[in-house]
């Protein structure tokens, strides 16, 4: 039989239902589907191909989905202070920096972190709800291939009592209703959600808005919850009960929504989860970096109990690396609750691809090397010593490796990463480009450079 491209001879992680791992294996490639996944010696002579590249000395994985990315933030990376309190740091530094790009800045800047993302192993992402430019970023990323879906900067609280918060709350949903339509959900690889910033942010009317239009278009409403005290604190203030018992009073739990963080919430908060099929994403990076508590106070192992659908994310600016999001998930609550039995390398790994499959809505199209599903392919490359020797590929992939040795990416059957390089953008000029942007922006900002040592 005649295919597009053949991948012969590698190891293969398959993530398929029996969970197989092949030694010597052969991935069948046709258009943007993958038709077959077996050893080498039983599909080896029953395929030829247009394209046939040799898999011998390599890794093959499903493209890793990186449940929460902010993906215009990447300019400002290693310049936020680590020490300060997390509000301050947040009100005084990232939002006043990350609303001091222009239109070409955040373009750059979500150029880089899809760059980062494709350059590691992450073929997916659900983008926080956070880029402001959302036209000029969606066309600036669309042509290096990555597969996500991604949310404009959306609020509509009205802070002060004299604002008009019926307009605020109209203005919000209809943009929502207009990005959606402007990019939707019609197979190409980026599309837009209505992800909302969330917290204290948003009315009720606009999470229900958001929750309709997603459950009508087959879409999905990423939003931040509870990372420290701040949330449960604002809704027992202002509605008398936990968000998530007010999220799910108003209708807004479901399978659609990804709450995202969600360190901080309680036992009855975490049977609404449950029950609703209301997705979970951790990103441990941001959890321990801003001290939010995660393994003195976070469920995440009783949510797994619960069958909570678990989702890994980087979050911000400072890494996109999955593999490295693994490892941190690994190995959070074997040290936090004196538990080596939690969180396994291979249940991370179900994180980072099955379990961000179905939190997208594309539970049967991604996240498996199965035949039917998307031809979402990663190469790591072991010939590399924290590869070698090879024993056992999952325990290595988490524990041993980082996204740097991702040799090559294809999403939709489309090389993407080939020998270290994205295939579609002139990295190079990029890193040159970012350089002079983050220096602008810094310097425009009026923030104090900040850390132990000054630079000479
Ligand atoms: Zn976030």
């Amino acid at each position: 039989m005649q295919v597009d491209t053949l991948i012969t001879g590698a190891a293969v992680i398959t993530m398929d239902e029996d969970r197989r791992i092949l030694r010597d294996g052969v991935i069948a490639v046709q258009g943007d589907r993958i038709v077959a996944v077996g050893p080498s010696e039983e599909l080896a002579r029953r395929y030829t191909a247009d394209t046939t590249v040799s898999g011998e000395g390599f890794l093959a994985t499903p493209g890793l989905v990186n449940g929460h990315a902010h993906i215009t933030e990447t300019l400002i990376r290693g310049f936020l202070p680590e020490d300060l309190p997390f509000d301050e740091e947040l009100m005084e530094w990232v939002i006043p920096l990350y609303k001091g790009h222009d239109e070409a800045e955040q373009s750059l800047s979500a150029q880089l972190a899809v760059v980062a993302m494709l350059r590691t192993g992450t073929t997916t992402f659900i983008e926080a709800g956070t880029v402001i430019a959302l036209d000029a970023v969606m066309e600036a990323i669309a042509p290096i291939g990555i597969r996500g879906r991604v949310g404009r900067w959306c609020e509509d609280r009205a802070w002060d009592r004299a604002a008009d918060q019926t307009g605020m709350t109209e203005t919000a949903c209809a943009a929502l209703d207009a990005d959606c339509a402007r990019w939707p959900d019609d197979g190409r690889r980026l599309s837009v959600w209505p992800n909302l910033i969330g917290h204290s942010t948003g009315t009720d009317a606009l999470w229900q808005h958001a929750s309709a239009l997603a459950q009508r278009e087959g879409l999905g409403v990423s939003a931040h919850m509870s990372p420290v005290l701040d949330d449960p604190a604002w809704y027992l203030e202002h509605e008398g009960k936990r968000p998530i018992v007010h999220l799910s009073e108003i209708g807004v739990l479901g399978p659609w929504l990804n709450l995202v963080h969600m360190v901080q919430i309680d036992e009855a908060e975490l049977a609404l989860v449950a029950a609703s099929g209301t997705n979970v994403t951790h990103c441990p990076g941001a959890a321990i970096k801003c001290g939010f508590g995660t393994t003195r106070d976070g469920l995440f192992p009783e949510m797994d109990a619960a069958g909570v659908n678990l989702v890994l994310g980087t979050d911000g600016a400072d890494s996109h690396d999955m593999v490295r999001a693994m490892a941190l998930m690994a190995g959070l609550f074997k040290d936090g609750r004196k538990d080596r039995g939690l969180f396994p390398a291979a249940k991370v790994l179900e994180m980072a691809t099955i379990n961000g499959a179905r939190a997208l809505g594309l539970g049967e199209t991604i996240g498996r090397l199965a035949p039917g599903y998307k031809a979402d392919i990663v190469l790591h490359a072991l010939d590399r010593p924290e590869w070698r020797p090879l024993n056992n590929p999952v325990n290595q992939l988490v524990w041993s490796a980082s996204g740097a040795s991702v040799h090559s990416v294809w999403v939709d059957g489309e090389r993407v990463v080939e020998a270290y390089r994205c295939t579609k953008i002139d990295e190079g000029a990029l890193y040159a480009r970012a350089q002079v942007a983050a220096q602008q922006i810094l310097s425009r900002s009026g923030l104090p450079a900040h850390g132990a040592w000054s630079a000479a």
